[in-house]
């Protein structure tokens, strides 16, 4: 496959697993029952009960945001700069870590564009100011604009692009407009003034970044145009969603979550395949709204990376596992 001038990229899928630091609670707990809790016990290994998993990189509680963003957000964005798609996407049970990485405290957004604790997003921006002119930012999901409306994914015959309608899209020119983007939808997200299901643990929030850079050949002074997009996702928990007390659409939402997420890694498991084996096959797309959406930014030669949050708790063990599991997979 093509895809715009430059090396090609690294194949396969970039997955990096972080186990954020213990609360005071889960400290004392823990240090009762240390070998139910997951550690880091190499560069890119962890175990929990005995069990080994192995990964491109284990990042631990002692990993800064900038550690997060030179191993994972750096190389996207050179990739990106050489005119190939590029996503992140956190994965992981609520309150692992995955808000924290892919955006950071909302306070380090808005206060102090300096602060250490800023996640992946604004350091992507960043690096990217510093290298282009240009840019174009498109919100995907419709956080920028909390008027309710029903947004529907379509499809551009012409083209075979997918796109949202009415989406909000906005220009920005600095590292700081993106985060004041940021900070809007993230306040948006959190009050659910989009909709009642805007929880951050039951929604996926998608932030798409489309890059043109246009660079001019010094030999025959032709133009040369490359877009390429950067999707930045912080995906829904990956807790099993309870169905027991749930019923009517609370159902539904539940098992579409569930399901989301299966498909998604099921996806990223194809596409790794694809990439290690270069042979072609049926990758389906079409199966959740989420992977429908991200369709022209996850194949090819494009760049994938997953950074898979847990929580160093005993009390999280079974979450971890299945998180580690899924992680596994992706490889
Ligand atoms: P999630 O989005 O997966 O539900 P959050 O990102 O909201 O989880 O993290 C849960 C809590 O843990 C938050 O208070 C967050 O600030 C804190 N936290 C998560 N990861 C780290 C980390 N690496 N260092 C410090 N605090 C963290
Ligand atoms: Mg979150």
């Amino acid at each position: 496959a093509g895809g715009g001038g430059g090396p090609a990229p690294d194949s396969g899928v970039q997955v990096v697993v972080r186990i954020r630091p213990p609360c005071r609670v889960e400290e004392e707990d823990d240090a009762r029952a240390p070998d139910l809790c997951v550690r880091k016990t190499a560069t890119n290994s962890v175990a929990i009960q005995g069990q080994d998993f192995t990964f491109d990189a284990v990042a631990d509680e002692v990993s800064t945001q900038e550690d997060i963003f030179k191993l994972v957000g750096l190389p996207l964005v050179e990739n990106c700069l050489s005119g190939f798609n590029s996503s992140i996407f956190a994965y992981g049970q609520t309150g692992s870590g995955k808000t924290y990485t892919m955006w950071g405290p909302l306070s380090a957004l808005s206060e102090d564009s300096t602060c250490s604790e800023r996640g992946l997003t604004p350091r992507v921006f960043e690096q990217l100011f510093s290298r282009i002119k240009e840019i174009y930012n498109e919100q995907i999901t419709d956080l920028l604009d909390p008027s309710p409306k029903s947004l529907q994914i379509r499809e551009d015959v012409r083209t075979a692009c997918v796109y949202v309608e009415s989406l909000t899209k906005e220009l920005v020119f600095t590292t700081k407009d993106v985060t004041q983007l940021l900070v809007k939808g993230l306040s948006n997200r959190r009050t659910g003034a989009t909709s009642a299901n805007a929880d951050s643990s039951r929604s996926h929030c998608v932030f798409t970044c489309v890059i043109k850079s246009e660079s001019k050949n010094l030999e025959d002074g032709s133009n040369s145009t490359r877009t390429s997009r950067i999707n930045l996702v912080d995906l829904a928990g990956s807790e099993r969603q309870k169905l027991t007390h749930a019923f009517g659409d609370r159902l539904k939402e539940a098992g579409n979550i569930n399901r989301s997420l299966s498909q998604l890694g099921n996806l990223i498991n194809i596409l790794a395949e694809i990439s290690v084996s270069g042979k072609q096959r049926h990758v389906p797309y079409r199966d959740s709204k989420l992977t429908f959406l991200l369709q022209e930014s996850l194949g090819g030669n494009a760049k994938l990376a997953m950074i898979c949050a847990v929580s160093p708790s005993q009390s999280c063990k079974s979450e971890t596992l299945s998180t580690l599991r899924f992680a596994q997979r992706a490889k």
